[in-house]
């Protein structure tokens, strides 16, 4: 894209403006490695915030989601159920480890996995007579799955949950934030999410020997003796010192960040009020969204497309996005089991992600808010 000054972004990066003070600190003690006091401190400091005992930093949300599926000892001819609702990342890792995905398609009101879809496809499994090695459960733009059901179920035929909620810090469910119901839970500090490293990632449990083992996958598995000695194959997954500076500056502000996205989803919907056309994803009682990103679905039979609406917005400098198109329709995952009633199919026909920036100001929301308007009432 070549963009023009005024250019409004999906979900750009926002600093708080105390990184550069972290990374300050890891040059002057020389600690320009995958270890240090950012490493540390940024693992100290999401684990206070989320609530778990043991927290790895790691250089992407995907290689979390990959040791995740190593540490609960997924392995080929396993099948991982997954959200089919969501980025490829959620699947790749599944293949990563020679594991199949069977795909679960979601419920309309929190576009997150269906209980009843879930329901289905553990008993047809158990009648076949092999139950997933794990559940893969996104919680998309930001939104909580609805965890009770699920984990009521996953609960009753011993899966375990690995919360994909690379979208979703500082979400609550019940009060409880994300990534911390699951056996183990992710996230994702890439550049486009509600805070960022430049790239990275974490895994997070309450089983500190699970994350111990990780984080040693994330170093090449060096067995405990003076010379490099390999019995397990590892991997390089480590999150530097610097990045981790970043982070560390970036915690600091996330409530504000929060605060901020969903101001953006609030604005929006306000300023769009008399456009009928427009349906807003609501949060149900106990239900808390960071509202990483904030997405609309336009009513059936709207004569506006959502990819009309993105020409309109990006003619008028301002990036929107297509919902994440599910994974049964892709050909890298077409061949997989699927459950579910399509609904991921309708959102994706029907919907659309907004500029969601927490850096937007008023006048910018205004500025997207009118182009909307403009698209459905002329
Ligand atoms: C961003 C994202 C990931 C991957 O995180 P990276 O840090 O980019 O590797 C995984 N799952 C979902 C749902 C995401 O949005």
């Amino acid at each position: 894209m070549s963009q023009t000054p005024d250019f409004i972004y999906l979900s750009p990066p926002h600093m708080g403006g105390r990184e550069q003070h972290y990374i300050q600190q890891a040059f002057e003690q020389n600690w320009i490695t995958t270890a240090g006091a950012n490493v540390n401190g940024f693992e100290q400091e999401l684990a206070a915030y989320t609530g778990v005992s043991a927290v790895a930093a790691l250089v992407s949300g995907t290689a979390a989601l990959h040791l995740a599926l190593l540490a609960l000892g997924v392995a080929p001819g396993d099948e991982v159920f997954c959200s089919t609702f969501t980025f490829v990342a959620s699947t790749n890792p599944i293949r990563y480890v020679g594991a199949t995905p069977v795909l679960i398609d979601s419920e309309p009101t929190t576009w997150n996995l269906c209980p009843t879809a879930l329901e289905d496809a553990l008993r047809d499994r158990q009648k076949k007579g092999k139950l997933p090695k794990a559940l893969m459960l996104v919680h998309l733009y930001g939104m909580p799955s609805r965890l009770q059901e699920i984990q009521e179920m996953t609960q009753r035929y011993g899966v375990p949950i690995i919360e994909d909620a690379a979208e979703a810090l500082g979400s609550r469910y019940n009060g409880r934030l994300l990534g911390s119901f699951g056996k183990m839970g992710v996230f994702s500090f890439n550049g486009n999410k509600i805070i960022t490293t430049s790239g990275g990632g974490a895994l997070v449990s309450d089983d500190v020997e699970l994350i111990e083992q990780a984080r040693w996958l994330a170093m090449q598995a060096k067995d405990n003796l003076p010379h490099y000695h390999h019995t397990t194959m590892g991997y390089n997954y480590r999150m530097s010192n610097i990045t981790a500076g970043i982070g560390r500056g970036q915690m600091e502000v996330l409530e504000e960040r929060i605060q901020q996205k969903r101001k953006v989803f609030d604005t929006y919907r306000q300023l769009l009020e008399d456009v009928e056309e427009l349906e807003w994803p609501l949060e149900p009682e106990g239900f808390h969204s960071n509202r990483w990103l904030t997405c609309v679905t336009i009513q059936k039979g709207c004569l506006l497309t959502p990819e009309a609406l993105r020409l309109r917005l990006l003619a008028a400098h301002m990036e929107s996005r297509p919902l994440w198109y599910p994974m049964h329709r892709q050909p890298l995952y077409r061949g997989c089991d699927y459950y579910g009633n399509h609904v991921s199919d309708d959102l994706f026909a029907r919907g659309l992600c907004l500029p969601s920036g927490s850096n937007l100001t008023a006048s910018d929301l205004e500025r997207v808010a009118d182009v909307v308007r403009k698209a459905f009432l002329g």
